[in-house]
């Protein structure tokens, strides 16, 4: 793992406008970017997800973007979304693609935090998203971002599951409270997606040492495998895997009763592997322009990460 020094700078540099247009504006970015991104526009976004379902494992598309500062910004989310949405309702049609095909949402970037009303607006926004994927046979999963939102994003995932009761949630196992968030949300029907935590969260909310935090991921996973909802289990870390399959077969789940999770680029060939073990593997594919905060998060989480990139840069 980096230095938490390195890690607090990088994820400091994820939230800097200043940074974001130096870092974006150099051509070589690029490169390393889509080894992490599945492009910009949706066309390519659809490809990377023909691929990514022919070889036996199913998506979860986010459409990249976060802490929208206006309304109109909200709004063109919401379209690309509706735009998505459409060109993937396709895939669905025929009935054998149900299930393989989420999207996943971040509030910030529907309005969450817009000054006036920016819990109403996203809630209205995330319903419009709701509605259009579930008219195309799509599952919604909705992101968790930092702590300073959790209440809010799980009222509105509550609010909203009134209308999609399948509609799914993140939660992040570094948080303390997760815990007990996780009892409370592992009922029936429940889709809930276990990741550690990617952000710069303060000691007095968040465990901050690894083994702190795979302890605690082990214990919420022992709640939601014990639990009658559906885990979707988030992580590259071959231990948290080890321990979901253990835990999985312990409580007499099948194969079809939970699935493993990880991000576009990142141990592809042990996701191919485990699907070619008949496991449920499900990609997080990001795509859009905003890849900037995506990125630094995911450069902040491994070193060889870090150095690809400064690689690349002073070797082009
Ligand atoms: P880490 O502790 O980062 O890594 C542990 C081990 O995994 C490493 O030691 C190594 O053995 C292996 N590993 C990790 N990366 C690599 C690599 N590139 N190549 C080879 N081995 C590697 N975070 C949020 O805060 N909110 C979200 O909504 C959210 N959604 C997510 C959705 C999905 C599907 C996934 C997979 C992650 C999501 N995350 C989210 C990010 C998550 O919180 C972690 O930051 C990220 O997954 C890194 O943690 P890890 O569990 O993979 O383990």
């Amino acid at each position: 793992a980096p230095s938490p020094l390195l890690r607090r700078a990088l994820l400091a540099a994820a939230r800097s406008p200043r940074l974001r247009r130096t870092i974006t504006g150099v051509p070589v970015t690029r490169r390393v970017v889509d080894r992490f991104v599945a492009g910009e526009t949706e066309p390519q976004a659809i490809a990377v997800t023909r691929s990514v379902l022919d070889s036996g494992r199913s998506v979860t598309i986010d459409y990249l973007g976060e802490d929208t500062t206006d309304v109109a910004d909200a709004n063109a989310t919401v379209s690309h979304y509706l735009a998505l949405l459409s060109a993937l309702a396709p895939f669905t049609e025929d009935g054998t693609g149900a299930g393989t095909i989420e999207v996943s949402l971040k509030l910030s970037a529907l309005g969450q935090r817009l000054a006036r009303d920016g819990e109403a607006i996203a809630l209205d926004n995330a319903h419009k998203i709701c509605a259009a994927a579930d008219e195309a046979g799509v599952l919604v999963t909705v992101d968790a971002e930092d702590h300073t939102t959790t209440d809010s994003t799980l009222s509105i995932v509550r609010a909203l599951r009134e209308d999609f009761p399948s509609l799914g949630t993140v939660l992040q196992a570094y948080l303390r409270r997760t815990e007990a968030d996780c009892k409370e949300l592992s009922g029936p029907g429940s889709r809930i997606r276990l990741c550690k935590g990617a952000y710069q969260e303060p000691a007095s909310v968040a465990y901050q040492r690894k083994p702190e935090i795979d302890t605690a991921y082990v214990r919420c996973l022992r709640i939601l495998m014990s639990g009658q909802g559906y885990p979707m289990v988030a992580s590259h870390d071959p231990a948290m895997i080890a321990a979901a399959l253990h835990l999985a077969d312990a409580t007499g789940r099948r194969a079809d009763e939970f699935e493993l999770q990880m991000l576009y680029g990142i141990r592809d060939a042990e996701q191919l592997r485990l699907a070619g073990e008949r496991r449920r593997v499900r990609v997080y594919l990001p795509y859009g322009d905003e890849w900037y905060g995506y990125f630094m998060r995911r450069l902040a989480e491994r070193p060889a990460n870090l150095a690809f990139f400064l690689r690349s840069l002073v070797s082009r």
